[in-house]
């Protein structure tokens, strides 16, 4: 076989086989194939597309270019959930207790934080004492245990995605369907679950930038589950706005104790009792979603999915007593109020000029290494279709900088008031099955 071939085929439109995919990424992971190649390949594959077949023997190829994790001695269906990523995303933190309270086995491996979204493992970090370095028998262990684990990846996953990616981004070819969803997908798939309900992103705050891309991205990746046997469900949700109130890590993690004591914002509580619905039918905890979402809504509401998230965080080290009293966590030094310059209704709250002012405050990383400031972020007290006053407050935020008059003026500037009537934003906008 030779790649020159293979990017001829399919520069003409036609079909890969599963041997063609196969020598491409084995032979590109170890560095056999040259990156003038690989992108030469990449850019046929944007043009021409692939089908679900092609889409998913690229997926299965990439999974197994590096270690893949084996979850076999957990018993059980294990249940996962991935978000193409987003602003004020802290569904996992709420979503895993929520579900492991009604005896899903979740067995998470998180990211990190990068620009202006977040990560948990960042998250789960602000709470002291938290570790998420644990062992892989620490890691089954646990989830045998209480049901519920997340940590930091430790072996090498999906090398071929880290080179291609890194390649695609310098070459004008991130942007191809099947790319983005094989890409994606194998990394998920790699972590070892049995099923992934993935919440796909749309809007300024997510990577894609539409309703009508995110669902033909969604289709993509349900489909690379179906030809790879793993039980995968999409929902499509709204990141117009951030998700929830609260951007931050400590902030953040208040919020989702406050949701898991039935007390969230409307939006991120129907996203985890949607997503956590399909979780539980999944893991063939229920028969329907109705009879799941009712459960949820049970453990909202008595205790049951606090305490699950007590016991989870207990596990891997963490101060509890920070959970029971959040008074107790760290606050920023500084808080500066931004207030409604006139009368109207919020028609826009750009998410992604917050995540990125966020970051700016020191929540967030400009660049790999650096160090995050867990108590600095954002707290909205609008979302967007509220009525609003002249002088009424629209967010604080919090820092330990000095000089951030131009970050200020960018959160300002990133509400949009109408003298129009707004309609509320729905947070989900279409599940794909
Ligand atoms: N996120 C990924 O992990 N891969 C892509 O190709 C695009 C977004």
């Amino acid at each position: 076989m030779r790649m020159v071939d293979i990017i001829i085929k399919k520069r003409m439109g036609n079909k890969l086989t599963k041997e063609e995919i196969d020598f491409v990424i084995n032979n590109y992971t170890n560095n056999l194939i040259p990156d003038y190649q690989m992108s030469s390949l990449a850019m046929a594959i944007l043009f021409k597309g692939m089908d679900s077949e092609e889409t998913a023997n690229l997926t299965n190829a990439m999974m197994y270019s590096g270690d893949v994790v084996d979850l076999s001695s957990i018993n059980g269906i294990k249940v996962d959930k991935h978000s193409t990523g987003g602003v004020g995303d802290k569904t996992s933190l709420v979503l895993g207790p929520l579900v492991a309270s009604l005896g899903a086995k979740v067995a998470k491996m998180s990211g990190r934080g990068l620009g202006h979204t977040g990560g948990t493992l960042d998250k789960m970090e602000s709470i002291p004492g938290l570790s998420i370095e644990l062992s892989e028998e620490q890691f089954i262990k646990q989830v045998n245990e209480i049901g519920i684990a997340i940590m930091g990846q430790t072996s090498e996953l999906v090398p071929a995605d880290k080179k291609l990616y890194a390649l695609r981004d310098v070459t004008g070819t991130v942007e191809s369907i099947p790319l983005i969803a094989s890409s994606i997908m194998s990394k998920k798939l790699a972590t070892g679950s049995d099923s992934i309900c993935l919440d796909v992103k749309y809007g300024s705050g997510a990577f894609c930038k539409t309703i009508e891309d995110a669902e033909v991205l969604a289709k993509a990746m349900v489909e690379i589950g179906k030809h790879l046997n793993r039980d995968t469900k999409a929902i499509i949700s709204n990141m117009n706005q951030p998700l929830g109130l609260a951007i931050g890590n400590i902030l953040e993690v208040k919020e989702a104790v406050n949701t898991l004591k039935g007390n969230g914002p409307k939006d991120l509580v129907d996203l985890c009792l949607n997503a956590g619905s399909i979780m539980l039918v999944q893991a063939k905890l229920f028969n329907n979603k109705e009879e799941a979402y009712n459960a949820l809504l049970d453990v909202l509401n008595n205790g049951k999915a606090f305490d699950k998230l007590k016991e989870f965080i207990s596990a891997q080290g963490g101060d509890v007593s920070y959970l029971d009293d959040l008074n107790k966590f760290d606050n920023a030094k500084y808080e500066h109020q931004i207030y409604a310059s006139k009368d109207g209704y919020i028609e826009d709250i750009i998410a992604l000029d917050l995540g990125v002012a966020a970051m700016k405050l020191g929540a967030g990383r400009a660049a790999k290494d650096d160090i995050i400031d867990y108590t600095a972020g954002l707290i909205l007290n609008k979302k967007v279709g509220d009525k609003v006053n002249k002088g009424d407050l629209l967010i604080t935020a919090y820092t330990n900088k000095e000089n951030i008059n131009d970050v200020l003026n960018d959160i300002n500037n990133s509400f949009v008031i109408s003298s129009n009537y707004i309609k509320p934003q729905n947070i989900i906008e279409k599940i794909i099955e």
